[in-house]
């Protein structure tokens, strides 16, 4: 499964310079090329595979264990005390690259990670409204 209008198969494919901190058989780690701080990686399956729904359950899985030790390593390379694990699914939730990828951002002392949740000004919805939403959901993981 390669895509050859996909900047990350073609990475893959050893077609594009990258400065890579892992590889395996399955996933390849390496810095975002327009980090959002110091230590910003990415950590992407070999697979192409949009989106995280699109995904093996086993290989989302190691994904997550390689982002693991991933994320360990920014920590003691930068001193960072966080590191968020990140991932924009869908064109309109901001996903720019459509292949699988997790963002593994460090947040340096002093830096503000440009997305809070829940943004200030939130309103809170009836504990009725949360319950309808959560039924819906169970529902639907149900019929799947
Ligand atoms: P997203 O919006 O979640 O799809 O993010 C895609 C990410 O891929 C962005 O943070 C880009 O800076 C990064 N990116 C795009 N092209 C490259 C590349 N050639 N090497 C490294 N990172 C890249």
């Amino acid at each position: 499964m390669v895509e050859q209008t996909c900047v990350f198969c073609r990475i893959i494919g050893g077609e594009e310079m990258v400065s890579l901190i892992h590889e395996d058989d399955r996933t390849l780690a390496f810095m975002d090329i327009n980090p959002v701080s110091r230590g910003h990686a990415l950590v992407v399956s070999r697979e192409h595979h949009p989106q995280i729904w699109n995904l093996p359950e086993d290989l989302l899985m190691h994904c997550l264990g390689v982002s693991r030790r991933i994320a360990s390593g920014i920590k003691r390379s930068t001193g960072a005390d966080s590191v968020n694990v990140f991932c924009a699914d869908g064109v309109d939730g901001g996903q720019d690259v459509p292949h699988f990828h997790l963002h593994l951002i460090p947040v340096h002392k002093g830096e503000v990670f440009p997305l809070q949740l829940p943004p200030s000004g939130t309103p809170i919805p009836s504990r009725s409204e949360l319950d309808v939403m959560a039924a819906r959901i169970g529902r639907a993981i149900q019929d799947a």
